[in-house]
Formats: C-alpha cells, structure tokens, sequence
C-alpha cells in the first residue's frame, strides 16, 4: 500500500521572479532528507505531492514536519475529478475520523478548476450529507468540529482530515550557509533553528576547552549538532580545541576582561572559518543582557573581531520562550545534560558590564592571539551530521 501526501509550501509563494528556484530548492531538500528510501515527488503551481510505501510513513512524517520552506501537509486520498469519487474519498476520510472517537466534522472545498460543474458550496454540502448518511457515529459542527474534511479540486480532486503543521520559513540554503557558535547551553541550538528556517544553511563551531571541559560536554553539543541536522538536512560540526588560546587569556588579560577577551577569540576564530567554508553570516545565542557578556558595550567589541553580519536571533527573546522553543523542537532535554560548557576558572566573579570599546580592542589586539587561533582552526576536527546520524539519534 501506498502513502501519499499532499504538500503545502509557504512563503515561496510570495516569491515573484525566483519562485521556480525556490521550489527546486525545496523539492531537493525532501530528497535529500528521503535519501534511501523509494518516494515520488510532484509539484504543481501551489502544491506539492509525495507518495511513499506505507511502511516510510513514519519517516515522512517526520522529514515534512522538519524541512524549512514547509506550511504544512496532510495525508491525503487523491481521485478524478469526478464528484462520485470525491464522494467515497470523504466517506473513507471521515470513517477513518470517526475509528479515532472523532464525533463532528465540517467540509471545506477549494475549487481551482472553474470548469468542475459543482461549486465549492455545493460540493461541501453534498459531501457532508453523503458522511452523514454513511457514518451514522457523525454530526455536522460548521463552528467547533473536531475536524475538517477538505476537498481540493486542482489538476485532481484531493481529500484529506488531518492537517499538520510544517516548520514554515523558507527552504534550507535558499539565504545561503551560516556558521553557528553552538555550545552545550539552551541558547544556541534555538538561535541555529530560527536561522535555518531563515533558509540558511548551518555549519556549527565548537570551542572545546579539554581538560577543562570534558568529553561529555563534546559530546553533547555532537548530539546537538545532529538534532540541528534534522531541520537543515545535514550539517558539518567543527570542534576547535580551544585550551591554549584560554590559557593565553587567562595568563595576559585583566581578570575582569577575561570573559570578553575570550568572546571576542571566538569571534576571530569563527571569522576565519566562516571564510574558509563561504559562510555569510555568524550565528549566536547571544540574548540582550542576559548574562555580563552580552551587553551592548561587550557585544560592540566582540563585534569588531569580524567584518560578517552576526545574527543573533534571540536578542529580544526571554529565556523562557527560547526554553519553549528548545523543548519543541527536541534540544531541551540535551541542553540540560549536566556537563556545563562553562569553566570556573575562565569566570571572573567581577566581569565589565560596559567595558571602554577603543582601549578594549586594543587590549585584545596586544594579547596576540591571531597565532594560537590560527594553529587551533588547523588542529580542528570536522564532522558531518546527516539524516542517517539524524534518524539513529531520534531512534526511528
Ligand atoms: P548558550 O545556551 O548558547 O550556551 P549562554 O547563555 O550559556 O547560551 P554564553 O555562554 O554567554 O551564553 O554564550 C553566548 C553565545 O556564545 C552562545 O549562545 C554561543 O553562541 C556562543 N558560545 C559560548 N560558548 C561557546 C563555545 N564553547 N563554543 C561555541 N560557541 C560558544
Ligand atoms: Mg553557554
């Protein structure tokens, strides 16, 4: 048996003049996502079809509600247009509603084909009275159903009930790659999921500080990285090994400067790396004053160590929707594993809250720690997360 979906896209319909590249991209991103697994993709002004075998249902279910660019989607029952068949697809809709306790239904119906002879009205009512009169367990609610029966009648006739939500935004690489500064904290993963449903691409850095960090919190930003990989298709990971640079901080730097140097390393790290792979734009978690580090004065000057645009999504955001955001989309539980990314040692317990920009920037260019950074980007490692890593790591 098969599956089939229908497919709703979203903001690339605003798009005029490169809407056709908008939808190739889209369509190349579920293939991606679907690689090794039999499927058929169609896609006509609007709407996009994929069929599946029954057993891939799980799995399709499971890329639709993570692929950027998506409004949403529904398993459908496609037909003639012809109002018998549309009739039986919404009786088989609607007995399947009614086996899962559903007691009041609507019909809503889309005609874009002017041609077919009933209208859109008439179609809804005549489907409903044929639900009715085949499912005795239904009633007609038009205010407050427990679900719709929609009736699209296109290039086909489509019947479905169930819709479900995609992550809408625009499709994966259509604003091009981003490099996120992902650490094992709450912050970052969210700030990577907003920007990919921005249409970009992520690759992530990691700034490991072994033995001051452990292993376990390497390994938890892996996992990260590879439950980011479920909503971008695949991403790269690189893991900087960071000790030598802290220590250098720790060694020149005024203590209560020590955090905004180190800041600002990371920034000239990810700088260099974001050149390297073509990246456009750097990413963080950064939120507005939520810890010293991330006033405005010391965002100003870890700033300065890149000419790239830094996104930081949740700039304007309270903790507790980025904490919603990261329970919805699966990086909660793992951002609180207790290894904290943090080092006492590197913490001064007086950090500047306004530090001087100029006489700032010049304090970090006298650490001259371009060298170190350097030779810590070419001891880097590099991992590629894709929908394999992904599927393992979700357990399905
Ligand atoms: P997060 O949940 O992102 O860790 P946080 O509140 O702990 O947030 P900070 O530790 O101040 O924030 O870090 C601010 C931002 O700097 C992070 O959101 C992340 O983008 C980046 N960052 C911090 N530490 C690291 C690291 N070790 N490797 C890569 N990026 C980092
Ligand atoms: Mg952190």
């Amino acid at each position: 048996m098969e599956s089939f979906f229908l497919i709703k896209p979203g903001e690339i319909l605003l798009k005029k003049d490169n809407q056709q590249e908008f939808i190739r991209r889209l369509r190349q991103q579920i293939h991606l996502r679907m690689a090794g697994i039999t499927h058929n993709i169609e896609s006509f002004p609007g709407r996009f079809f994929i069929t599946v075998d029954e057993n891939d249902r799980d799995r399709t279910i499971f890329v639709l509600s993570h692929c950027p660019g998506l409004n949403g989607f529904s398993e459908a029952v496609k037909c003639a247009k012809k109002t018998d068949d549309i009739l039986a697809a919404a009786v088989l809709v609607a007995s399947k509603a009614a086996g899962l306790g559903k007691t009041s239904f609507k019909v809503e119906t889309r005609r874009s084909d002017k041609s077919f002879p009933l209208g859109s009205y008439e179609m809804s009512a005549l489907a409903g009275e044929t639900v009715l009169a085949a499912t005795p367990s239904l009633r007609v609610d038009v205010h407050n159903p427990a679900f719709t029966i929609n009736i699209e009648i296109r290039e086909r006739a489509y019947v479905y009930g169930f819709p479900e939500d995609g992550p809408r935004g625009l499709p994966t690489g259509s604003s091009g790659k981003g490099l996120l500064l992902l650490s094992g904290g709450i912050d970052s993963p969210v700030a990577g999921y907003m920007m990919a449903k921005r249409g970009l691409l992520l690759e992530c850095i990691y700034f490991h500080a072994y033995p001051y960090t452990s292993d376990e919190a390497r390994k938890k930003v892996e996992r990260l990285a590879t439950r980011l990989a479920a909503w971008t298709g695949s991403l790269r990971l690189w893991v900087i090994p960071f000790t030598e640079t802290q220590m250098a901080i720790k060694k020149n730097a005024e203590p209560e400067a020590s955090t905004m140097m180190l800041r600002t390393a990371m920034m000239e790290a990810a700088d260099k790396v974001a050149h390297r792979i073509n990246a456009k734009a750097i990413i963080t978690g950064e939120s507005l004053g939520q810890v010293a580090s991330q006033t405005v004065e010391n965002l100003a000057i870890t700033q300065s160590a890149t000419g790239l645009p830094v996104l930081r999504p949740l700039i304007g955001i309270d903790k507790e929707d980025t904490v919603k955001t990261a329970q919805r989309i699966g990086t909660y539980e793992i951002s609180i594993l207790p290894y904290e990314d943090c080092c006492v040692l590197f913490s001064p317990k007086h950090p500047l809250l306004k530090p001087p920009r100029g006489k700032s920037i010049e304090a970090y260019a006298s650490l001259g720690l371009s060298p170190l950074i350097d030779e810590s980007i070419a001891a880097a490692s590099v991992q590629r997360y894709g929908y394999k890593d992904v599927v393992s790591e979700y357990g399905h």
